[in-house]
């Protein structure tokens, strides 16, 4: 029986446990701490499931997949607490926003997936909002893992350009993250004059970038993504606005840190991400 761990018992990672569940696979789900999780599923308080959660230091067997769940601030602390459950045939899915955390793995088999997955964590309970989606560059390992997940309900999108799928995700999450974290209000916020003027900026300056890395987008991809904010719920908040607002460490490094430092790079003027980045940094107390 192939054998799953996710790591990480929050909104992505526990709706990943829930579906992998059912596809016949031995899944594990690992946190900080002994916990039980309450899950309410597509929103829906009647459709609970209870979910263990085991410490991720706990001495138990390898593992043939391990998933990551977590939020890059907590990467460095998975990172060092990992090792005994991988061993060098262990496919390793990244399961995170952002880009450019891979090089941080001391192994050969780790996959960025893009996450399509719509949920919260507060306290010991995840509510999932809708979808069970990832994608993960078409490969002989990854096929395997998409054989176990067309099994369950997570559905498992396999592409040739995964370089372009990370990249339309992070531009995505690029302006509504900045602007919801700054102004700490939810997409409502895009209706403040200048607001969405600003985002337009900020997007332009990341297709710039992204052009820089060889991901080309259509010509219409900036209005493209301000089309998807149009859509957002006025009282929809964004991961970083959550982040910030319970004082806890924000995605910037894998996001904002991480085009910042691709500009500089390919020497991009970038004012609107030079002004940004350092405004939300300077909001960190870590
Ligand atoms: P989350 O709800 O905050 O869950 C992260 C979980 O990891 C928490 O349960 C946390 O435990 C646990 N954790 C922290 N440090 C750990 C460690 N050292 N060892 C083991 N577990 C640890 O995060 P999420 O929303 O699932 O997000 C995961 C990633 O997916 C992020 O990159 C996020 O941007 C991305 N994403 C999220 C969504 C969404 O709708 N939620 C959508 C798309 C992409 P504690 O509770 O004890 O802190």
């Amino acid at each position: 029986m192939t054998k799953i761990a996710i790591i990480g018992p929050g909104a992505v990672g526990s709706t990943m446990a829930i579906d992998l569940k059912q596809s016949g696979a031995e899944v594990r789900l690992l946190g900080r701490k002994h916990q039980t999780i309450t899950y309410y599923a597509n929103h829906n308080t009647a459709r609970t499931h209870s979910l263990e959660v085991t410490p991720i230091t706990a001495k138990q067997s390898q593992v043939d997949v391990l998933i990551i769940a977590v939020k890059i601030p907590q990467l460095d602390a998975v990172l060092t607490n990992m090792k005994h459950l991988v061993h060098e045939q262990t496919i390793i899915i990244l399961a995170q926003n952002g880009h450019g955390q891979l090089s941080r793995f001391d192994h050969a088999n780790v996959f960025q997936a893009i996450v399509y997955i719509s949920g919260q964590k507060s306290g010991s309970t995840v509510t999932h909002y809708r979808d069970h989606k990832i994608i993960l560059q078409n490969h002989v390992l990854t096929r395997h893992f998409y054989e176990i997940a067309a099994r369950s309900p997570l559905e498992v999108e396999l592409t040739n350009d995964i370089d372009y799928a990370i990249w339309y995700k992070l531009l995505v999450n690029l302006a509504i993250n900045s602007v919801t974290a700054l102004t700490r209000r939810t997409a409502d916020v895009l209706q403040v004059p200048g607001i969405q003027n600003l985002c337009i900026q900020l997007l332009m300056e990341g297709v710039a970038i992204a052009h820089a890395e060889n991901v080309h987008f259509n010509d219409d991809i900036v209005e493209e993504i301000m089309t998807i904010y149009e859509g957002y719920p006025p009282q929809m908040g964004t991961s970083m606005y959550y982040d910030i607002l319970a004082d806890k460490p924000l995605e910037i490094d894998g996001i904002q840190k991480f085009l910042y430092d691709k500009a500089r790079i390919h020497r991009i003027a970038t004012p609107t991400l030079d002004t940004i980045y350092p405004l939300l940094l300077s909001q960190q107390k870590y």
